[in-house]
């Protein structure tokens, strides 16, 4: 078993962290809030008073922090103590360059980093059975994998550095059209007086069928276990939404490449987040009646 440093002990680190003690490893845990460091110990994680403390005999170092700028401050402290032969994995979400920055960084001190965003949620952080998109070389990948898999429903190992954030930015940008357009569609039924049932049972048997309707339907009803039954309560927050697709806009920006709907669909949702970061994504629908 592993001596594992977390730092980050959030609503998504928090569980994380839990199934690793879970699964037999030994988790070193810092998070400045003290809430959620309480939160970890009564899982079994032993809180360190600082994150060098945290790092200083682990074999393996996870960050689940909020920015790009954290992971770059918590790296600034932690790669000068960590020891030989170290590993480091990033699940924050943050920009791919920031995450390649991190890899380099990482490198420069003699370190085999990842960068491994996640889709799932803080249902799949809790159920660990979060899916895992990697970037890193061969040795690095290999190196990380045991640890994420009592975390993890699946582990996909995209490509070099920074190739998880680039698959968690595409994926993403895909989602918030979709969900947008489904509930364009649903509105658009109620106004030529189709059931939502008929167009869900539609939907879901034909060529418009995608996560959006048939698991987050942004309808009360044909789903009893969306956000739209439940007040629109997340589910993945219209917030995180917001700054992910942030991070695809910049990722946009950086390469020059054409994105007409993922751009609308930033703006869309920034709009809608100034006041509604606490609801479900999915709520989007509401700008549309
Ligand atoms: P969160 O705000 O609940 O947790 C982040 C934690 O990091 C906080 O407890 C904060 O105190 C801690 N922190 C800040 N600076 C720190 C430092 N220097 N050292 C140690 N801890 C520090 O956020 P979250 O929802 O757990 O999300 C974490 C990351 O996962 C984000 O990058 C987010 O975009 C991504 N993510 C979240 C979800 C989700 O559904 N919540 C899903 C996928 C990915």
């Amino acid at each position: 078993m592993t001596t594992i440093a977390f730092l980050g002990l959030g609503n998504m680190g928090g569980p994380m962290a839990a199934n690793l003690v879970a699964a037999g490893h030994t988790v070193a845990g810092y998070d400045p809030v003290p809430a959620a460091a309480a939160a970890a110990a009564e899982n079994g994680v032993l809180l360190a008073e600082t994150a060098v403390q945290a790092v200083e005999r682990a074999a393996v170092v996870i960050t689940m922090l909020p920015s790009g700028a954290l992971v770059r401050s918590a790296y600034a402290e932690i790669l000068p103590v960590a020891q030989d032969g170290a590993v480091f994995i990033d699940s924050s979400t943050i920009s791919v360059d920031d995450a390649r920055d991190m890899n380099t960084l990482a490198a420069e001190f003699g370190f085999a980093q990842v960068d491994a965003p996640v889709s799932g949620g803080v249902k799949g952080a809790v159920a660990g059975t979060l899916a895992f998109m990697v970037g890193g070389i061969d040795d690095a990948f290999a190196a990380a994998s045991p640890v994420l898999e009592p975390m993890a429903g699946k582990v996909i190992h995209c490509g070099g550095p920074g190739s998880g954030q680039a698959a968690k930015v595409c994926n993403n940008m895909v989602l918030a059209v979709q969900q947008i357009v489904v509930g364009e569609a649903f509105v658009l039924a109620e106004k030529l007086g189709l059931s939502a049932e008929s167009l869900f049972d539609v939907i879901t048997g034909a060529t418009g069928n995608c996560w959006s309707v048939h698991t987050n339907c942004p309808v009360p009803g044909p789903v009893p276990t969306s956000p739209a039954n439940n007040d629109f309560r997340p589910g993945f927050a219209t917030a995180l939404m917001h700054k992910d697709l942030g991070l695809a806009m910049d990722a946009v920006s950086s390469t020059g490449a054409t994105a007409p709907l993922g751009t609308h669909a930033a703006e869309i949702y920034a709009a809608f987040a100034e006041s509604n970061g606490s609801k479900d994504f999915s709520a989007i629908i509401e700008t549309l009646r």
